[in-house]
């Protein structure tokens, strides 16, 4: 089945290479530039909606979370927004394990996550840190109170930012890939259908 799911995805990620490659060429920095002052997002908790992740940046993370074996792992992504999307274009793996099990785990990931991407924009490349990922082993696509105080941090200092989970345990089970994409809801907001929800669903 793993086979399977990968065959397909190599085969999507020559389209999607293609796809990226147009998109840098046609990146428009003053756009972002202008969307990152504007801050669309602080008036509506509710404004990203959509997400979408290249095959490259989807491959990489799953090849990731499968070679953690039973240790759950963590990384960053980089990409950019389109309105009330937020484009996944690849992915880098954290020296962080342990995510949700290990004391001060989360302290680290979150300094890796900030040192990253002071890194990342002090070396002016184009393409932004724009969320976390990490891996559930078998347990499915959430956010733990944990994973929930992570995002809430990051969102407050790393605007956009998307809260990626994978469960390559059930991905393989049922062989495509387990993933889910939220983002956190501020301190204090309760969103009018669901009052009791700290986060929510993206559309992948
Ligand atoms: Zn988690």
């Amino acid at each position: 089945m793993m086979h399977k799911l990968f065959t397909g995805l190599f085969v999507h990620m020559y389209q999607e290479l293609a796809f990226s490659l147009r998109r840098i060429y046609h990146y428009d920095e003053s756009a972002q530039t202008k969307f990152q002052k504007e801050k669309p997002w602080t008036n509506d908790p509710h404004y990203f909606k959509r997400v979408k992740i290249s095959a490259l940046a989807l491959l990489k993370m799953v090849v990731h979370a499968r070679s953690g074996g039973n240790i759950e792992i963590m990384g960053l992504m980089q990409g950019k927004t389109d309105g009330e999307a937020i484009i996944v274009m690849d992915a880098f793996a954290l020296p962080v394990e342990g995510t949700e099990t290990r004391v001060n785990a989360q302290v680290d990931a979150y300094e890796y996550m900030v040192d990253y991407s002071q890194t990342n924009k002090q070396a002016g490349r184009l393409e932004n840190v724009v969320g976390w990922y990490h891996s559930h082993l078998g347990y499915g696509c959430w956010l733990s109170g944990i994973d929930v105080s992570t995002q809430m941090l990051n969102q407050q200092f790393q605007e956009p930012f998307l809260a990626v989970v994978i469960d390559p345990t059930r991905t393989v089970s049922v062989g495509k890939v387990e993933i889910g994409a939220f983002r956190t809801y501020p301190e204090g907001y309760k969103p009018p259908n669901e009052p009791r929800f700290e986060y929510y669903r993206l559309f992948l």
